[in-house]
């Protein structure tokens, strides 16, 4: 089912667990994120990215995305991740896009607060989430995402007064923070400051984001997320995954791009289930409800066509 980001990310915050973004700028990519999120039972967010339109042109990719949302069995998100322009990010409402990043994370604090306020009022006439940010990620050199690389960084950290300020100011329903973290493939192992996570996190309500999760450890990712990260945009690994695997199945490939195809799929799928069993994410596509009740999801369902049964009964009589 397509579903905002609120639907999934305010269960996740409340019971400590994120749900990943993952980047399917084609068919095969969504194909695999879906097949992920599905047999995990895990809300998932698939969506693209004002740099990554090249690869594929926004009304083609919501052409695929947001068909496959509605009709997937679990919660997805169907995002525009950093819209650059605000033409683009109004295009991709009006496609039907469920949620956009409307990124001016370079742009003076003053002018970043007015130009996210106009989009989420924008935003949340279609029904739609939106996400910000505050400091600035840069990008790792060679990432697809883009190529603003910092000299340091730490200067473009998340201001944790500053946050609260901006969140209430904008409204916007996530915000994405800059603690260490980096687009792109990591040169050197980051470091994160889980320190300034948590402050933030205790100061503002909305869920945070965490962009250029592909290299980080899987205890940065579990600390991070105990520390009050709601939502991890991954597309580096499974990037890499497809490709990886496409290169392996062409020395015994007969057939043309027919046999790349599932090899690609499955690798997606088997990346994209890797991160939703570390995010915690997996059985939570009914928002949670199973894990605060104590049941699991398999119970629910028991009940679930138990109750059916009854009421199929009642009204047979
Ligand atoms: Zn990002």
């Amino acid at each position: 089912m397509l579903v905002n980001l609120n639907e999934v990310l305010r269960p996740a915050k409340k019971n400590k667990y994120a749900v990943g973004l993952f980047n399917a700028v084609n068919l095969e990519l969504a194909r695999g994120i879906i097949a992920a999120a599905e047999s995990r039972r895990s809300p998932v967010i698939m969506g693209t990215a004002e740099v990554l339109l090249p690869y594929g042109p926004l009304e083609e990719v919501s052409y695929y995305l947001i068909p496959m949302a509605k009709k997937a069995s679990v919660p997805v998100v169907v995002h525009f991740d950093h819209g650059l322009t605000y033409d683009m990010t109004v295009k991709a409402l009006k496609l039907g896009f469920s949620s956009v990043m409307y990124d001016c994370s370079t742009d003076t604090y003053e002018e970043n607060v007015r130009k996210v306020k106009e989009m989420a009022d924008i935003a949340h006439s279609y029904g739609a989430t939106i996400e910000g940010e505050l400091g600035h990620v840069g990008d790792n050199e060679g990432s697809a995402e883009g190529s603003s690389h910092l000299a340091d960084p730490s200067e473009f950290f998340t201001d944790p007064a500053l946050a609260k300020d901006f969140v209430d100011r904008t409204g916007v329903d996530a915000l994405a923070v800059a603690v260490g973290n980096a687009h792109g493939a990591y040169k050197l192992p980051p470091k994160l400051d889980f320190e300034r996570i948590r402050t933030i996190a205790n100061t503002v309500d909305v869920p945070l984001v965490l962009h250029g999760g592909s290299g980080l450890t899987d205890n940065d990712f579990r600390q991070a997320i105990a520390d009050g990260i709601s939502k991890v945009n991954i597309f580096t690994d499974i990037n890499v995954a497809a490709v990886e695997a496409e290169f392996k199945k062409f020395s015994d490939m007969n057939k043309g791009i027919i046999d790349l195809i599932p090899a690609a799929v499955e690798a997606v799928k088997l990346a994209t289930m890797n991160k939703l069993e570390l995010f915690g994410s997996c059985n939570k596509a009914d928002g949670g409800i199973a894990g605060e009740s104590g049941l699991s999801t398999t119970d629910l369902e028991k009940i679930t066509k138990l109750v059916a049964a009854e009421v199929a009964k009642y009204m047979g009589k």
